[in-house]
């Protein structure tokens, strides 16, 4: 069956999509340790990062990091901070989040509270800045 990561690009469910290219999707993460907080992750259907074959990785790497240039300029933020866990969704996904200090990055506290108008704002606008830059991604 498939992931609900790969039904997010396929459509079936809805997403706060924020960039695309052809091996991988970026969207805001519903339940986000900050607002902004998005997920970055390839097509393919792989649960753990490290068994992506080496160009699907470095694919996966480099989108990462246009989406993370896009969200620095769209976020008003000191830094966009990585991780990667996967113990709750069996598809790879990277974790890219707006932060001002380390304490930013606890997964245990209380999420965000973001309204749905609010988390398509911020994903329309962090698409904005991936167009501006990127204008060969979809
Ligand atoms: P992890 O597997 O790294 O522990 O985290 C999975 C992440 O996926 C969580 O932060 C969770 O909020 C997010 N997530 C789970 N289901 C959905 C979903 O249907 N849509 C979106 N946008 N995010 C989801």
């Amino acid at each position: 069956m498939a992931t609900i990561f790969s039904r997010i690009v396929a459509g079936e469910i809805p997403s706060y999509k924020v960039a695309e290219d052809e091996k991988n999707y970026a969207f805001l993460d519903i339940n986000p340790v900050a607002p902004g907080h998005v997920l970055v992750i390839p097509k393919k259907e792989v649960d753990y990062i490290f068994d992506l074959e080496d160009d699907d990785y470095v694919s996966l790497q480099s989108f990462a990091k246009r989406v993370a240039g896009a969200m620095k300029k769209a976020m008003p933020c000191q830094r966009i901070g990585v991780a990667v866990m996967g113990m709750e969704v069996p598809h790879t996904h990277i974790h890219l989040i707006p932060i001002n200090e380390e304490s930013d990055m606890n997964f245990f506290k209380e999420k965000a509270v973001v309204t749905s108008e609010e988390m398509a704002r911020i994903a329309q606008s962090i698409a904005n800045e991936m167009q501006e830059t990127h204008s060969e991604l979809f």
